[in-house]
């Protein structure tokens, strides 16, 4: 793909992975051209859509952005953990190309065609477990949680459904009760679907609790307020996401699963954001040797294409009643077309091991920063899914300025970070798993720099 601006310093810029891998900075960010568009962007767009970056992208490539002004900012946010193949992907882009010009919808409910089954057999292949599996396919994150509460509602006739302390899970109505933090997800957006309780999570950093010690008081809350045999559902993510990369300790989720098992209630990973190499294993369930009832995935499946899937043990996938499942555009082939292509470069490229060797060159530099700079309380994460939570040194409480200050000052020097956390207080790492060890500790020297400008 070509896209040109006619910027004097941009020229020609082409998209995809033939664009220099490196950051370039030759206006002040934003640049005329993008505070331009971002004036139409407050006239036009409601202010309920934020955004991290003040940039106008026109290109993207591996592990970079380039703006309307010529700016080539380094990638650590995938977009959101989405690009994880590195953005417009050879092997994603001809799928695609390819695709679109064969036929762009028939709607899978009406004339089914076989990307959507091979999604399907990949998901059931690759995900944790050698049961039998099914899949279904839909368009987003949230609406693949709503599914997967669902087919578990379904399934065992009960209706509440657990979910835990800093824990996201979309912004539909379902997934808004089911997320954590009110602001700014849930917010004057209620009243929330019912049946949906909040247990507490296993936070090592601030609860110092063991994952057995963790477990047993969500155990406890959920045997005492809701009772075992109400219960559809548990639902987390098996390292939170926008609550703060928070990795529970060992033996908490084991704990959860087996109570679940024992007490006839479906355990759903949602892995959305954890799924597909991120954290160096191509499903996060893996890494604490856990074997969900059903998967959630989204984001990274389709390398930017939206795609969503709920992959679990066949017999409770097929709990619904025919035509109880779907959606229009749920499994499109363009979108099935980008995620095979997807699946095709994790496995061909060893990107599932790149996101350990990413993880490992993250967590060395910052464990350096670390012994010296004591506002850096936790680094933690694993993989290409890693994260720093900042605090106030005296009192260990959550630092949220200095984390937004840190965030702002790297997009300026262009590397492009995402904040998350209950409190603010962490910066999160989710670069493409194609990056370079070059442009990744170039963009590692930018935020450490920021942080003791900060
Ligand atoms: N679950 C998790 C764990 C997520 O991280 C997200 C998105 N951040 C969602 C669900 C919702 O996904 P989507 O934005 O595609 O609806």
């Amino acid at each position: 793909m070509t896209v040109t601006t006619d910027s004097p310093h941009a020229g020609t810029v082409t998209g995809g992975p033939a664009l220099p891998q490196e950051r370039r900075l030759v206006t002040e960010i934003p640049g005329p051209r993008s505070q331009e568009l971002l004036a139409r962007k407050a006239a036009a767009v409601p202010v309920g859509i934020g955004h991290t970056a003040p940039i106008s992208a026109v290109a993207a490539g591996g592990g970079v952005v380039v703006d309307a002004d010529g700016n080539s900012l380094i990638d650590l946010g995938s977009g959101i953990a989405v690009t994880t193949v590195g953005n417009a992907h050879p092997k994603v882009v001809e799928a695609v190309q390819r695709q679109v010009a064969a036929f762009t919808h028939t709607c899978f409910m009406v004339s089914p065609y076989e990307s959507y089954v091979e999604v399907a057999e990949a998901l059931n292949r690759l995900t944790p477990g050698d049961h039998e599996k099914k899949t279904a396919l839909f368009n987003s994150g949230a609406e693949a949680v709503e599914n997967a509460i669902k087919i578990a509602r379904k399934h065992t006739g009960r209706q509440a459904v657990v979910a835990f302390d800093h824990g996201y899970h979309g912004r539909t109505n379902l997934t808004m009760a089911l997320t954590a933090k009110t602001m700014p997800y849930k917010s004057g957006f209620g009243p929330f679907a019912p049946e949906v309780y909040r247990a507490p999570l296993s936070y090592p950093f601030r609860d110092g609790l063991s994952g057995a010690e963790a477990a047993k008081r969500a155990i406890t809350m959920i045997e005492k307020q809701i009772g075992g045999d109400q219960v559809a559902a548990i639902i987390i993510e098996p390292i939170q996401g926008e609550g703060g990369f928070i990795v529970p300790a060992d033996g908490f989720l084991p704990a959860l699963v087996e109570w679940a098992q024992a007490n006839g209630v479906v355990f759903i990973a949602d892995e959305v954001q954890t799924g597909f190499g991120r954290t160096g294993a191509m499903f996060a369930s893996e890494r604490f040797g856990i074997v969900p009832d059903l998967i959630t995935t989204a984001k990274g499946i389709a390398a930017g294409l939206p795609l969503a899937a709920v992959t679990g043990r066949a017999e409770i996938m097929d709990a619904s009643h025919p035509g109880g499942l779907g959606g229009t555009y749920g499994g499109n082939p363009i979108a099935c077309a980008a995620a095979l292509a997807a699946i095709d470069a994790y496995e061909s490229e060893n990107l599932v091991e790149r996101a350990n060797e990413i993880g490992a060159v993250i967590r060395e530099r910052f464990a350096a920063v670390q012994a010296s700079d004591p506002r850096l309380g936790d680094v933690r994460g694993h993989g290409a899914m890693m994260a720093l939570e900042f605090v106030d040194p005296e009192t260990g409480e959550p630092d949220a300025a200095l984390t937004a200050a840190i965030a702002k000052a790297s997009i300026a020097q262009g590397v492009i970070v995402l904040t998350c956390g209950t409190f603010g207080n962490v910066i999160r790492f989710l670069p493409p798993l194609s990056i370079g060890d070059d442009l990744l500790n170039e963009a590692l020297d930018v935020v450490t720099a920021a942080l003791a400008a900060a």
